[in-house]
């Protein structure tokens, strides 16, 4: 089973090496809360900062 982590940038859940929005390898195991954007106009979405539908995470911290 893989792993669920989210980027450090733009707080993203993805399995794979790198995010797949930002395309950045900064992604963490320690994150909490999860996000489904369905409407990246909607309110929640502009508040997160998030600009593509998809699942995110609500607060990410690095894993160090
Ligand atoms: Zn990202």
């Amino acid at each position: 089973m893989s792993v669920l982590k989210a980027c450090l940038k733009c707080k993203k859940l993805t399995e794979a090496k790198e995010c797949p929005i930002c395309k950045s390898a900064e992604l963490s195991k320690n994150w909490k809360g999860l996000a489904i954007i369905i409407d990246p106009e909607g309110e929640i979405a502009k508040k997160m900062g998030v600009t593509a539908p998809g699942r995110y995470a609500l607060r990410v911290k690095s894993e160090q």
